[in-house]
């Protein structure tokens, strides 16, 4: 079958591998969509620390269910169209053990750890398979994506009295809006593009604020009552935000990190305490994060078309990398498009 290697930084070649085989409790899956996350755009440009190369990028997938294995549970059926809930997790360390499965300490996704879904077809547990019914291949593979936000709004127990900022409106931004917004929050979305803060309103911001134009400080203080927001999530990941996002917050507020910043950030450390902060990461997504996700856009309120910037076929990925990596601002979603659409 043809896959995606990326076989080295930079270096993205179309290869055949061998069938997968299919195992007790697993699927084989026909793979039809799988959006390009800005992890697989890391691996390309060498800064992923948990990639190996060669590495097969790819865990955002719309596909149908083409081969059941022995010891099917539940009620699946060939042709199904599925997401792949794309994390492992081991059970036993103290993540698992505490319902956080998401953050488990030896989890693997498909992708980075182990290959992904660039492929003809891939084969997994039947327990990581989730139906959508209403939802079409395109959206079925922008629900992964879309949960990473929505599980930072969850971290940071964001209720319709909140006022949140959104530092960094790239595709995982936009789901932290679209869940701020779905929990009747008011938010503020902030950005140094226009054209992805008219995709923050489209995804449910009620103000947008461009950081590279105005006074950000002032700006945030003047649309707060001079309290600052009382949450800051974070999704850009540079030492610059990390730090501003601890500035800016409310006394008594909350600030939710998803990406880590790629260099060490240095902190006036007083302001943890004066203001009694509580500073969250936020790793991956909880199930409850997939349901809410894949509810939300069977409402076909989200910006879909918008947010999806383009789909290429398989001898496209190389050059959408390439653009990517050149200008990572004119993109939002890139989706491949596996055979037929
Ligand atoms: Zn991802
Ligand atoms: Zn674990």
């Amino acid at each position: 079958m043809r896959a995606i290697e990326i076989s080295a930084p930079g270096t993205v070649n179309l290869v055949e591998r061998p069938h997968p085989t299919v195992g007790a409790g697993e699927a084989l899956l026909r793979v039809r969509r799988v959006g390009f996350c800005g992890t697989d755009l890391s691996t390309f440009r060498g800064a992923n620390p948990l990639v190996r190369y060669p590495r097969v990028p790819g865990h955002e997938i719309g596909a149908t269910i083409a081969r059941l294995g022995p010891g099917v549970d539940g009620d699946w059926r060939v042709g199904q169209e599925v997401l792949v809930i794309p994390y492992t997790s081991c059970g036993a360390c103290s993540s698992c053990r505490a319902a956080r499965a998401n953050c488990c300490a030896r989890n693997e996704t498909l992708g980075v750890q182990r290959d992904g879904a660039m492929a003809e077809f891939i084969a997994v547990p039947f327990a990581k398979l989730l139906a959508v019914p209403g939802l079409s291949l395109c959206e079925l593979a922008l629900v992964e994506p879309l949960t990473i936000g929505f599980h930072a709004v969850a971290r940071g127990r964001v209720t319709n009295d909140d006022v949140v900022a959104v530092i960094g409106c790239g595709a995982i931004g936009l789901g932290v809006i679209a869940g701020a917004a779905e929990r009747g929050a008011r938010v503020i979305a902030v950005d140094v593009d226009d054209a992805k803060l008219a995709l923050a309103a489209l995804c449910g911001a009620t103000d947008v604020v461009n950081s590279s134009q105005v006074d950000l400080h002032g700006t945030l203080q003047a649309l707060t009552d001079s309290h600052g927001p009382n949450v800051i999530i974070e999704a850009v990941g540079s030492p610059a935000t990390f730090r501003l996002a601890v500035e800016e917050v409310a006394f008594a507020g909350r600030v939710v990190y998803i990406g880590y910043a790629k260099a060490p950030v240095e902190y006036d450390s007083k302001q943890f305490v004066l203001k009694e902060l509580d500073i969250l990461g936020s790793r991956n997504a909880l199930p409850e994060d997939f349901a809410r996700v894949a509810a939300m856009l069977g409402r076909k309120q989200f910006p879909v078309d918008q947010v999806v910037t383009q789909t290429v076929d398989f001898a496209g990925v190389a050059a959408a990398f390439q653009q990517w990596s050149e200008a990572p601002a004119t993109v939002a979603k890139i989706q491949l498009v596996v055979g037929e659409d």
